[in-house]
């Protein structure tokens, strides 16, 4: 299609040619972090700007086209680092549940991403001040411990061949027992995850989708198959992993088309190893999906979803069958203790 798609590689380590176009704040620029990425850039154009708002948070602009070929921004990020949970996230019953977003979007094009609704950009930020994040981190850790999810607004691991972030905050959570980190990806990366050390303190959140859905819905990004590979690798290597069915879309046929996907986990994964598993249903803030549906009018858009408390989502009945079905699935291979769904259920 062209360099961009071409260049994001199965495993995110190809980037040579994605970014031809590397904006760049000058304050940037003094970070070991910014030479480094643009080390691994070689023939990009880099143009020095004041401040990454005036480009990423520019009026009219189509984050749909650009996600098509996105220009790349380094940036030195602002506090506040963390945010708390947002209430569609799941906390897994962690009490201190945080994110921090040290890169924002994503190299791959879900037509359900939220990303969409929230950015007004599709370009792709990198902050390269990880030293003032873990900073305020240390700081909020003399206090309590914390559960931080550091890859939603992105996927980490898909960028990490051009940042190496990973093996930063591996060591980082290595040094901070009571920081749990949560990583969470659609990317094949085994290499990346295979070069970090082996630590309780950080799962690999590993989303997976039946392929019929991730075909029609997940644009660029890797196979069930490749996602798999991942997941098992990382399981055979001691590593926290977790499993996550979110969002299950509402497709005809659903309980075959996701039935399939429940059996294929079953049949290829050592489940009893599993940190835990989760599902949930697709749900959206109401302000975001407006913004998706007059920029990016689609099937995933279209749908009459119904409003509480300002989510849209499936109706209350729709989210029960659905929930149900994943919940019976998932307890043929994992505790029921350890399989966390997007609302709660009755007993069953
Ligand atoms: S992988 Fe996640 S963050 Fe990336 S486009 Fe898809 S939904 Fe958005």
């Amino acid at each position: 299609m062209n360099d961009y798609v071409n260049s994001v590689s199965a495993d995110g380590t190809t980037f040579r040619k994605a970014f031809s176009r590397v904006y760049a704040e000058e304050a940037a620029l003094s970070y070991p972090r910014a030479r480094k990425i643009l080390d691994r850039l070689p023939g990009s154009t880099v143009i020095p700007i004041a401040n990454y708002k005036n480009l990423f948070n520019r009026p009219n602009q189509s984050a749909v086209l650009q996600k098509q070929a996105p220009a790349l921004i380094l940036a030195v990020q602002k506090p506040p680092f963390l945010y708390p949970g947002a209430a569609v996230c799941q906390d897994f019953g962690e009490r201190h549940f945080y994110y921090t977003s040290c890169i924002r979007n994503c190299p791959y094009d879900c037509e359900y991403c939220y990303l969409q609704g929230m950015y007004p950009s599709g370009d792709i930020v990198i902050f390269v001040n990880m030293e003032d994040v873990f900073a305020e981190i240390t700081e909020v850790l003399t206090k309590h411990p914390l559960y931080l999810c550091i890859s939603f607004d992105t996927d980490l691991p898909a960028l990490d061949g051009l940042t190496g972030f990973l093996s930063d905050w591996a060591r980082f959570a290595a040094a901070n027992p009571s920081l749990l980190l949560e990583v969470r990806t659609k990317s094949a990366a085994v290499s990346a995850v295979s070069a970090l050390p082996v630590l309780d303190n950080m799962i690999f959140a590993v989303t997976v989708s039946p392929e019929p859905v991730r075909e029609r819905f997940e644009h660029r990004t890797p196979s069930l198959s490749a996602r798999l590979k991942l997941v098992n690798t990382a399981l055979s290597e001691g590593r926290q992993v977790r499993l996550c069915f979110d969002p299950m879309i509402k497709v005809r046929d659903f309980e075959t088309v996701y039935g399939e996907l429940f059996l294929t986990v079953r049949e290829t994964v050592p489940t009893e190893k599993l940190r835990d598993v989760s599902a949930g249903t697709f749900r959206i803030s109401a302000d975001y999906l407006k913004h998706m549906r007059s920029h990016r009018p689609c099937e995933i858009t279209a749908y009459p979803y119904t409003n509480t408390d300002g989510v849209y989502g499936y109706d209350t009945e729709n989210v029960r069958e659905m929930l149900s079905f994943a919940r019976s699935r998932l307890m043929e291979m994992i505790p029921e203790e350890r399989i966390f769904l997007s609302e709660e259920l009755p007993k069953g």
